[in-house]
């Protein structure tokens, strides 16, 4: 008969709850992660930064991703069309890793789902968690599987469900995100690249020439595709009459850089559309969950933050959790909700920096000291918490070096 209580049961089997269960089960807890999908599925959030590598590393995941052969990935390129930038991560300011990668997510997921199931996590896939309910000493969850509806018992809660937001929804958590609502369009493409000014090891942004509030992805894997996306605002999204397809093809047709790459390139399967991907959370946690990775926040994807919150939120969760199940003191807001956010608020301010022009007036300034430089290319390469870093200490110098690039 299958155990119907536990320690802990985590909501969905992303890159958050993965790693948090991976890491609350070599501590001895016993972890039920349910998640609603089988793998390996598709998700979007491919490029990874370097930062995710330390927290892979620690959760005793890194070995399994490196033998996976994805692509590798060292900075970042900007492009518009007539001024190109690159951050080469391994050139910067913090201490760690500086290089990562850019990975299929159907199959980056799934190496970490089974290095956790390897490590005693029960993980059961195509389980629907639909209820929530505060037993006094336990929390009850109901779920829908292929086969029945059941509930599941566990002192605590952790949600890692991303955009499905399970109890946030559940729970009235919900709050609007201070981001402009975006539309995004993307797809995987058989790149065809062999341009000799193309650097495979970067991911590419590039501006379109028309607005510099629409933007675009181009993510290469390690088998000769890649992923391509756009990013536009809703407003401009909802005045077009074709189909996605053509959008996607029609805006990158402006670009000089992305449409000289990809000339040879074929769209080979449907166009994806995400309307409206900021959220925000009035909270983190409660009294028995908290929410990881884009169960609480997503900002946007410009600078590729996301799966490396979710596993920074997995990492100092669990910390918590253990003390807490040890029977320990521990205080949610100081040790889970703050110095996450302190991050996330790091990338917040690079976020509304690219949105009002000033960080892209920065990313493409000609003469940047190697320091400063160095210091950007750290928070691109995820180092957002690292407060030794003064744009991390204080965002807002951004502001003030856009003003120097300018004059
Ligand atoms: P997820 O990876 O979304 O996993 C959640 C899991 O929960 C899913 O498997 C789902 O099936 C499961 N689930 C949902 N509901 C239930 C339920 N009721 N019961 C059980 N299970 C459930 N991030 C990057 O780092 N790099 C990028 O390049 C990048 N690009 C992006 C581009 C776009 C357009 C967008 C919108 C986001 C992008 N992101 C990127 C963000 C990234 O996709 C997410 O931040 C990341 O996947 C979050 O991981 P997670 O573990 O929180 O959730």
């Amino acid at each position: 008969k299958p155990r119907r209580c536990y320690d802990v049961v985590v909501i969905g089997a992303g890159p958050s709850g993965a790693v948090a269960s991976s890491i609350l089960s070599e501590k001895g807890y016993r972890v039920l992660v349910l998640e609603k999908q089988h793998f390996p599925r598709f998700s979007i959030g491919e490029s990874l930064l370097p930062q995710c590598m330390e927290i892979l590393e620690s959760a005793g995941m890194l070995q399994a991703v490196v033998e996976a052969g994805f692509q590798y990935k060292n900075g970042a390129a900007f492009a518009t069309n007539n001024q190109y930038s690159s951050f080469d991560f391994r050139e910067k300011f913090s201490n760690g890793w500086g290089t990562t990668y850019q990975v299929q997510r159907a199959q980056f997921d799934k190496v970490l789902a089974d290095c956790a199931a390897e490590k005693g996590v029960e993980i059961r896939y195509g389980h629907d968690v639909v209820a929530y309910k505060d037993r006094g000493n336990q929390v009850q969850l109901d779920v829908i599987s292929e086969d029945n509806t059941y509930q599941v018992e566990a002192k605590f809660i952790l949600d890692a469900s991303g955009f499905g937001r399970v109890l946030p929804k559940l729970l009235g958590l919900e709050k609007e995100s201070t981001l402009s609502p975006r539309v995004s369009l993307f797809t995987h493409i058989e790149d065809g690249i062999n341009h000799s000014e193309y650097d495979r090891d970067k991911i590419l942004i590039s501006v379109c020439p028309e607005n510099n509030q629409i933007w675009y992805w181009l993510i290469p894997f390690s088998d000769g595709r890649a992923s391509v996306g756009l990013i536009l605002p809703r407003e401009i999204y909802e005045q077009n009459q074709i189909s996605n397809h053509d959008l996607l093809r029609q805006y990158i047709s402006k670009t000089t850089t992305m449409n000289a790459f990809l000339e040879k390139a074929k769209f080979d399967i449907d166009v994806r559309k995400m309307d409206g991907y900021s959220c925000d959370v009035t909270h983190l946690y409660g009294d028995k969950f908290a929410l990881l990775g884009n169960a609480g926040e997503f900002l946007d994807p410009v600078f590729s933050s996301g799966v490396t919150i979710a596993l920074k939120s997995a990492d100092l969760a669990t910390h918590v959790l253990d003390k807490q199940l040890k029977g320990l003191a521990v205080d949610w807001e100081t040790e889970y909700a703050q110095p996450l956010k302190q991050g996330v608020n790091t990338f917040r301010a690079f976020v509304d920096g690219w949105y009002d022009g000033t960080l892209q007036d920065v990313i493409f300034a000609e003469d940047k000291s190697t320091q400063i430089k160095k210091m950007i290319s750290s928070v691109l390469a995820g180092y957002a918490w690292d407060k030794k870093n003064p744009y991390v200490k204080d965002p807002n110098r951004l502001k003030v070096l856009a003003e120097l690039c300018r004059t």
